[in-house]
């Protein structure tokens, strides 16, 4: 029996380098029950760059086999992400494509005594499967088993009244090998396959022969797998079927925010996000929004790589941010933004000379290119950079202490204007004409009469908590994750014209960029900025 056994895995390996020409071939496996975040992205680098420096190639296969979750929409987004992380795929399918071929197997596992329709309910069966017990279907005849098991097919019987199990081992040490359930009764129409079956096969079942019949060489799958490559591989033996090599490899998870579905679903079910494209969300779309682009996100996926080191493994959010900056630093033209104004009026704004102040688009490389900020009478500097009483360790605009308006003149406190009830109204200030001295502050800047009002969204991480738990994970979401500043002003030459996904440092402060909510009403019609990341890593916890 071995020797016939090994005869047949040849003659199968045979046929398999015939269809391949002897190509690598993976395949990325998404199941469309929701949208691609930055776990999948670490998936895709691995299946298609395993493949292409390989000389081989990459299916997108979406794994829908249970219609109730899935949808057009969550297909149509897959595709959109994996075109716009620059993955091509060699073909796209669906394992719905295979059902009839995955229904004529299953006849052919029953003929085989591998497969039987079992009436146990689904407590009855997970109970079997604890106390290690037979159904007491088990042994059904495989006449009885195909007559039944097209009955279901036709739909004679109610979701849950039957399903296929597998008939493998009820007392196998590995949980998943004692008879899995192959097929389950869904009257529920598919996205893909419309609404022909109502049959649908289960991942366990389906996954191996997908794999199998697209001749995948290596199956790459997430550690939470590793127990099932047992019944993976006894599937396609029972059936005479080519056997893909099965690799696991750690699942990414991310400090201070959540990769499963199941919780971001939630996020965005109960309102606490705008929606899965929230900037705020590890998806993809999310972090496009954000302003992420996809050689930040692919270079990150190279940089962490693939392990087995574990699945509860935690890779930095600041490895992420860090690609971000690095990136952006040579992309993002320097600008100004101001997000919390405070007015200034320079009361000997006559006797200032230079008006038009030239400044670096890349302060590194004065050679591509210059903007003039054009200085008024009245600018606005940032909150943050005015103290009406002197600090020790502030550098701002104080009574003591004058300030630089960077690339401009140096201004000097006069008075502060208040308000009836104590609040500053503007700032009186005196530019120091041909002032030599040594100063500590360069700040940051917008002339009035040259500005735009703009809203600026700092965003900063979703949870409070680095290690996010399992377990009353909601009470660790950061309730600061979205600070808006709705006051903010910006350079109208910045503004005028500026599209979405367009980027900036503004200097001093982060690197922000244009979101399609600019202009809408509900933004009071201004340009609305996401903070896309800050300068520095934060050091706070
Ligand atoms: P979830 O448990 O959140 O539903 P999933 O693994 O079921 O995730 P799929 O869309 O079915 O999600 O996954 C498609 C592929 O991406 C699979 O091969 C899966 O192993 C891989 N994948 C999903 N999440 C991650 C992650 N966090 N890190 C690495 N790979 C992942
Ligand atoms: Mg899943
Ligand atoms: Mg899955």
């Amino acid at each position: 029996r071995d020797i016939e056994a090994a005869r047949n895995s040849e003659e199968l390996l045979k046929k398999h380098r015939e269809a391949t020409g002897g190509k690598i071939l993976t395949r990325f496996p998404p199941e469309p029950n929701g949208y691609l975040h930055i776990g999948h992205a670490k998936a895709m680098r691995f299946n298609f760059t395993f493949a292409k420096e390989r000389g081989g190639t990459t299916y997108l296969r979406y794994d829908d086999t249970n219609p109730v979750k899935e949808n057009q929409e969550f297909i149509d987004n897959i595709r959109n992400c994996v075109d716009w992380l620059g993955y091509k795929p060699f073909k796209v399918t669906y394992a719905s494509d295979y059902f009839q071929d995955l229904y004529d197997l299953a006849c052919e596992l029953i003929r085989r005594g591998k497969a039987y329709v079992c009436h146990s309910s689904k407590v009855e069966i997970a109970e079997q499967r604890s106390k290690m017990i037979n159904s007491p279907f088990r042994d059904r005849s495989v006449e009885e088993n195909l007559r039944l098991f097209e009955q279901m097919k036709q739909g004679r019987f109610a979701e849950n009244e039957c399903c296929l199990r597998v008939k493998i081992d009820m007392t196998h040490v590995n949980p998943n090998m004692r008879d899995f359930v192959a097929y389950r009764i869904r009257y529920v129409p598919h996205p893909h396959a419309g609404s022909k079956w109502c049959i649908y096969p289960t991942y366990d079942y389906t996954h191996c022969i997908n794999d199998s019949l697209e001749n995948i060489t290596h199956s790459l799958c997430t550690l939470e797998f590793e127990n099932r490559r047992e019944s993976y591989y006894w599937l396609l033996g029972a059936l005479d079927l080519y056997k893909p090599m099965v690799w696991e490899y750690s699942r990414l998870n991310l400090t201070y925010t959540v990769l499963s579905k199941r919780k971001l679903e939630k996020l965005v079910g109960e309102g606490l996000v705008s929606g899965w494209e929230d900037p705020r969300m590890p998806t993809i779309l999310g972090l496009k929004r954000r302003g992420y682009t996809p050689t930040m996100i692919n270079n990150f996926a190279a940089e962490i790589g693939v392990s087995r080191n574990g699945n509860d493994n935690i890779t930095s959010i600041n490895v992420l941010e860090n690609y971000a900056r690095k990136e952006l630093d040579v992309t993002a033209s320097r600008t100004f933004g101001v997000q919390e104004p405070v007015l200034l009026e320079i009361v000997n704004f006559d006797e200032v000379k230079v008006r038009e102040i030239k400044a670096p688009l890349f302060p590194a490389d004065p050679s591509r290119g210059e903007q003039t900020y054009t200085l008024s009478s009245r600018v606005f500097i940032d909150a943050d950079d005015f103290s009406s009483e002197h600090k020790k360790g502030f550098f701002g605009l104080t009574p003591e202490q004058p300030v630089c308006l960077k690339y401009g003149p140096v201004v000097q406190l006069q008075d502060i204007v208040k308000s009836a009830d104590g609040k500053v109204e503007k700032v009186r200030v005196k530019v120091l004409l041909d002032f030599k001295e040594k100063l500590k502050g360069y700040i940051h800047w917008v002339s009035e009469e040259h500005s735009t009002d703009a809203v600026v969204r700092l965003y900063n991480h979703m949870f409070t908590i680095e290690a996010v738990p399992n377990d009353e994970w909601e009470k660790y979401i950061n309730p600061q994750s979205l600070v808006m500043k709705a006051n903010a002003k910006v350079w109208r030459h910045v503004a005028d014209g500026a599209k979405e996904f367009d980027r900036y440092q503004f200097e001093r402060l982060a690197f922000f960029c244009v979101d399609r909510d600019s202009g809408k009403e509900e933004f009071g019609g201004k340009i609305v900025f996401n903070r896309i990341v800050e300068l520095k890593e934060s050091k706070e916890k």
